[in-house]
């Protein structure tokens, strides 16, 4: 039998509806969700008896609990994440784990202490999301571990609690880096590549997720909930070829075609 599934869905930012996305840089464009869009998201999670996990709290579910459960990740700490995301996440008794670049922890724009640790009490997971939002590839096996050590210290001794989750900046896990986190203590790992979280006891697991882009409205929430196989293969296909392509050319040169191409749609 195959283990059971979660799907962890992964959003940055939630803008309200009128805030025009022009003054991001292009290569966050496609990240920044609408605040409707986000509570429609989340009204059909509750509306369709889904339950809520932290990423912690996959593991040891029972296949009958996966089948009905979510889990909702917010990388980079951003101001949203408190103004926005958490009064309707609580509003609706439910959980999520936020991902925190410690470096960036009360900047304009990000989350405060006072309020990452008003989220914690409440009950969401704070996870790392290393100290600078490096690009661990670049990183030499002692600096990799550095930024893992340093951002899990920072986040328990400010926020009074373990920290077990990391998420990889930019999504790229490589072996290195898998290791690395695995020394630095961590028990999950969540990375960009597009999947089901598998639901198994191997310490650390690590899992993939599904990015939320704008536009990704309740058919396709649905589609991915409901494990239907157009929706889910259709992102997987394209996150291989865009994987396929970045080894090819170099991420240096992937990032400057990167942006050509969302110019070109329109969401650079
Ligand atoms: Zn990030």
């Amino acid at each position: 039998m195959t283990d059971p599934t979660v799907p962890i869905l992964v959003y940055h930012v939630i803008l309200p509806d009128d805030t025009p996305v022009d003054s991001w840089p292009p290569g966050h464009r496609p990240y920044l969700s609408r605040r409707s869009e986000f509570n429609a998201h989340v009204g059909w999670i509750a509306g369709n008896g889904f339950l809520t996990q932290t990423v912690a709290g996959i593991r040891g579910l029972s296949a009958a609990d996966a089948a009905k459960s979510v889990a909702l990740t917010f990388d980079d700490g951003q101001a949203s994440d408190y103004e926005t995301a958490f009064p309707m996440l609580s509003g609706r008794g439910m959980k999520a784990t936020f991902y925190i670049a410690t470096d960036f922890v009360g900047q304009a724009g990000y989350v405060d202490w006072r309020q990452l640790r008003d989220m914690q009490a409440y009950g969401m997971e704070i996870g790392s999301h290393s100290c600078s939002h490096c690009c661990f590839p670049d990183l030499a096996p002692a600096e990799m571990l550095k930024e893992l050590i340093d951002s899990r210290r920072i986040l328990e001794d400010r926020l009074g609690s373990a920290v077990k989750s990391f998420s990889v900046p930019y999504g790229f896990a490589c072996p290195s880096l898998i290791r690395a986190a695995t020394e630095a203590g961590y028990e999950t790992i969540c990375t960009s590549d597009v999947s089901l979280a598998r639901v198994d006891a191997s310490v650390p697991a690590v899992y993939g997720r599904v990015g939320i882009r704008r536009g990704n409205g309740i058919e396709f929430l649905e589609g991915i909930m409901r494990r239907k196989a157009g929706v889910l293969g259709r992102m997987i296909v394209e996150d291989r070829l865009k994987t396929l392509v970045k080894r090819s050319m170099g991420r240096t040169i992937w990032h400057k075609f990167r942006h050509l191409v969302l110019s070109s749609r329109g969401e650079g």
